[in-house]
């Protein structure tokens, strides 16, 4: 924040109307004063040269109008013997002037060579011909004093006889008045002294509690609440500080509980699964939570401010405007070469009471795993339906044959019979392996478990086979003497190894060798039973286990399958707590290895 100068401050500025409220009292009293006191000083000058002038009128009317004797003194003589008797500190000259001008008597000793002169002055001329008293303050040429100069006209018998001049000197009025108005300026002077003093310590008062709610609102917009305004009195001030430390309190209040809300939200943004972007009302992501990162596989700097349909990769096929209508969800594709991947998003648009859009909200979700059930479970329902499809379709073909009277016919009718049958026993197989998948799907089942010698086990299996067996392979029994013991399902067991030899058997060329083995690993005895047959192409080897698939569509059918054995075999042997998986390599042969945990070691203890 910044600082406030000392001379702008509200400090000074009290100071400073304090200072012109002294300057303008002092001024209209001091105007009002001087201007009084003046008027009284002259005034009482005026007054008493008037009454002496009063006197001397009089003296002079007298001596004018005298009628003299040869032996008296002359009107002039008798004048100034008058004039010089005047001594009086106030009044500088007086002369005594006829009606023609002529100076009669001067007061002035050294100045008597104007006696018998013309006047000149026109004052002087005015009161004589006016009749009237002429009054005016000149400054007199020699000391530059202010002299009050006053001519009144000497009147006998309504009649003009000369004129009295007097120069009073009226200086000391003036200089009276300065003295005064260098009290006054003292005393303004001191005045304001006080004043500053006072007034700074005053605004002190005042600008104290002021500027240290200055320096807590400062540190409170720095996150410090800890400060408290100290409160100096009760008046508004003092509520005042009193109602900010309040404030403070409720504000530390209000930023404690948003920051443990936003300290939730964070956590709870950065621990959901979902990822969650948020916009402004432009469309452009201002939040991103970490999953969303995770999800979307950039980095959040090239995400925060840009559009979101940009980060989306939608850009081409979407506008913001589109997003905020949008009432579904979307799934977006981000699938790679190397695995699938869709993110469903959701949308929802941040808005005012007013309807007012303020930002967007989306919720993306790994989709996936669920996209992926959808569209094995489609595949499924279809792979069924063919399943089920294709017998029905040649029975029924072949029941239509018969009804249409190939029943009559001895040797066809057998035949066609056979087919049907075929075509039922298939169906019915069909059926059965797909109630168990469902069974194993919903873990509707139990291991019925007992613990076996796993060579034996395998033997009596293979010793099946070979008493069955219809065409010409050899079998190879690659098994130690060692016993095994193992902990299983032998009834389950025994259906996974009828399928993989069954498939062996199926796939092998007339003279082909199968082979059978245990080999032990710590305590895991891995089983294997490889063939000689026509192999798998390397990139279907794995999808041997999943649900209806064959290699060959066509011709696993003929043989028989139903394309789930090998489906069931996987799911049997993970509920033992092993692993199936196939090597092959095509023209040259299949290998099938599982896995089964061994329980005993010890040779016959189980024995
Ligand atoms: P099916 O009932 O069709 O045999 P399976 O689930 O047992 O179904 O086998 C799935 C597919 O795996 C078969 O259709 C076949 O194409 C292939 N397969 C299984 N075992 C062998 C093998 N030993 N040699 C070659 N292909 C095999």
């Amino acid at each position: 924040m910044q600082k406030v100068g000392y001379l702008k401050s509200i400090h000074m500025k009290i100071v400073f109307i304090y200072i012109l409220l002294i300057i303008i009292a002092m001024q209209i009293i001091g105007l009002y004063f001087v201007r009084e006191l003046e008027q009284t000083l002259r005034g009482n000058f005026q007054t008493s040269i008037s009454d002496r002038v009063g006197l001397l009128e009089f003296s002079a009317r007298e001596e004018i109008i005298k009628v003299r004797n040869e032996e008296d003194l002359t009107v002039q003589q008798s004048l100034r013997s008058i004039l010089y008797g005047l001594d009086s500190y106030d009044i500088k000259e007086v002369r005594v002037i006829d009606a023609n001008y002529q100076i009669l008597a001067t007061s002035d000793i050294s100045n008597q060579s104007i006696v018998g002169q013309r006047s000149m002055d026109e004052s002087v001329k005015l009161s004589i011909t006016a009749a009237t008293l002429q009054e005016n303050i000149s400054i007199d040429s020699e000391t530059r004093d202010r002299i009050w100069i006053l001519a009144t006209p000497i009147i006998y018998q309504g009649e003009v006889i000369g004129s009295l001049y007097i120069e009073s000197n009226i200086e000391n009025v003036f200089g009276q008045m300065n003295e005064i108005n260098g009290i006054l300026a003292g005393g303004t002077a001191v005045a304001l002294a006080i004043t500053i003093i006072l007034g700074v310590l005053i605004a002190q008062t005042i600008t104290r509690p002021i500027s240290d709610m200055r320096k807590q609102a400062q540190a409170m917009a720095k996150g410090n609440f800890s400060r408290k305004v100290r409160v100096y009195g009760n008046d508004e001030i003092g509520q005042l500080a009193i109602a900010f430390n309040h404030l403070t309190n409720r504000l530390q209040e209000a930023q404690s509980t948003t920051e443990a809300e936003r300290r939730k939200l964070a956590s709870v943004l950065a621990n959901m699964t979902d990822g969650v972007i948020a916009t402004d009302r432009k469309g452009r992501v201002i939040l991103i939570n970490d999953p969303a990162i995770r999800l979307l596989r950039i980095p959040r700097e090239m995400v925060l401010n840009r559009p979101i349909i940009s980060v989306l990769g939608i850009d081409s096929a979407h506008s913001f405007e589109d997003l905020i209508h949008l009432k579904e969800s979307m799934n977006l594709d981000l699938s790679t070469q190397e695995r699938p991947f869709i993110l469903r998003t959701n949308f929802s648009v941040i808005q005012k009471e007013t309807g007012f859009v303020n930002g967007l909200i989306a919720v993306l979700h790994d989709n996936t795993e669920q996209e992926k059930i959808d569209i094995e479970r489609r595949e499924f329902v279809a792979n069924v339906s063919h399943e089920l499809r294709t017998p029905l379709t040649t029975m029924s073909s072949y029941l239509e044959a018969l009804a249409d009277g190939a029943w009559k016919d001895d040797e066809i009718a057998p035949t066609f019979l056979q087919v049907t049958q075929t075509e039922t026993q298939r169906m019915i197989r069909l059926v059965n392996d797909l109630l168990q998948l469902s069974k194993m799907d919903s873990r509707d089942y139990d291991l019925n478990r007992e613990i076996v010698n796993f060579n034996q086990f395998f033997n009596r299996i293979i010793d099946r086979f070979e008493l069955s067996k219809s065409q010409h392979v050899t079998f190879h029994r690659m098994l130690s003497d060692t016993a095994y013991y193992v902990d299983i399902d032998t009834d389950k067991l025994t259906q996974v190894m009828d399928n993989i030899i069954s498939n062996a058997m199926k796939y092998s060329p007339d003279g082909g060798n199968i082979r059978f083995g245990v080999a032990v690993q710590e305590n895991m005895i891995t089983v294997m039973i490889s063939d000689e047959g026509m192999g798998i192409p390397p990139e279907n080897v794995n999808r041997i286990f999943d649900r209806f698939y064959r290699v060959d569509r066509a011709r696993a059918r003929s043989m028989g399958g139903t394309g789930l054995g090998l489906a069931i075999a996987r799911e049997m042997i993970e509920a033992h707590g092993g692993r199936i998986w196939a090597e092959s390599e095509e023209g040259y042969g299949t290998t099938i290895f599982f896995t089964l945990k061994v329980e005993m070691g010890e040779e016959g203890e189980w024995d």
